[in-house]
């Protein structure tokens, strides 16, 4: 057991921790692919300071943010070819105007709204946020309660002109999304994960960041928002939830450009299918288990002379 289970953090001081953090403003993943066998090699030090460490207060702080950095986050992923589909010609019609954004432009097959990030410093504790995941399955289908979340993708916006995203039609679906980040944020926070930022969920759907490339943010501090500007209120596409992956930062992404993933759950319709998958599955066994008994009843001389007698008085009598 690593020190962060025996002491879990309290939400709050999750919070205040996961708030100062750079989170991903230096997008790490696409500069520093690792192999997916390989660990996070991160040490944990937790001692607390005492009055004579004050002054290196804010080195230690330096230092937990780096240690505590996001690498792992719970993916809701977007394949709706028509969402996708716009976004491409979005980014085609920024690329055009500025060729230099080609490299902040999120790769189609890595679209995802983002429903919580944290830090998983080896395999123990990538085993637990696995086993949170599947936790949660029951619990956001209690919050379903048979409904669907159907994700409306309508207009662009920014986060300080360095993030550039789609939006979520506010409504009773991204609400019930709401509260489903909510409930799987405190099912791993309860698990000892640092999971969760201080700032309030917001769903978005990234199509460009500058922070993918050092490189070009170097070269360009700002997205003019004009470059985007025939697209403002797009109407892009809807998008079901159905499945929700625990997903690597760092790993090396799979061959369709979407992140390595851990794990998932899925709800809706393949759920249903594996419902229906399991249920014939029973009546197979059920039809087989009698279809063995019949065999076992016609192995038996005494039974086999019985039918025969009765065929035979049967068709005498008639
Ligand atoms: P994501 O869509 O989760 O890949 O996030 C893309 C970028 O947007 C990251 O650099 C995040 O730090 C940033 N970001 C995500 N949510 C917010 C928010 N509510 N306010 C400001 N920045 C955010």
């Amino acid at each position: 057991m690593t020190q962060q289970r025996e002491e879990p953090c309290p939400a709050d001081s999750v919070d205040s921790l996961m708030a100062e953090m750079p989170f991903v403003d230096t997008d790490i993943e696409d500069e520093f692919v690792m192999p997916a066998t390989s660990e996070i090699n991160i040490k944990k030090k937790r001692k607390r300071t005492t009055g004579r460490e004050i002054g290196e207060g804010s080195e230690r702080k330096k230092k937990q943010k780096k240690q505590y950095q996001p690498n792992y986050f719970v993916s809701l992923p977007i394949t709706n070819p028509e969402i996708t589909g716009s976004i491409q010609t979005v980014q085609d019609a920024i690329i055009q105007k500025d060729q230099r954004l080609s490299k902040a432009m999120v790769h189609s097959g890595s679209l995802h709204v983002t429903m919580l990030v944290m830090h998983l410093s080896n395999e123990e504790e990538i085993s637990i946020a696995v086993g949170a995941l599947s936790d949660s399955k029951d619990f956001v289908e209690d919050l379903l309660k048979g409904k669907t979340v159907d994700l409306s993708f309508q207009g662009i916006d920014h986060f300080k002109n360095e993030v550039g995203f789609v939006k979520l039609a506010e409504n009773d679906h991204t609400t019930l999304l709401t509260e489903i980040a909510e409930s799987i944020k405190k099912i791993f926070q309860e698990k000892g994960i640092l999971a969760g930022e201080g700032r309030a969920f917001k769903p978005h759907l990234t199509f460009m960041k500058l922070s993918k490339s050092t490189q070009l943010r170097k070269q360009v501090k700002k997205i003019d928002s004009s470059l985007y500007e025939d697209f403002k209120s797009h109407y892009f596409g809807d998008e079901v939830l159905h499945r929700l992956d625990l997903c690597s930062m760092l790993k090396k992404k799979q061959p369709n450009g979407y992140y390595y993933c851990e794990s998932s759950i899925v709800f809706g319709k393949s759920h249903e299918a594996d419902l229906v998958k399991e249920a014939l599955h029973r009546e197979t066994q059920a039809l087989l288990s009698g279809l063995n008994q019949i065999k076992e009843l016609l192995s038996s001389s005494e039974i086999r002379m019985k039918i025969r007698k009765e065929l035979f008085e049967d068709r005498h009598n008639s």
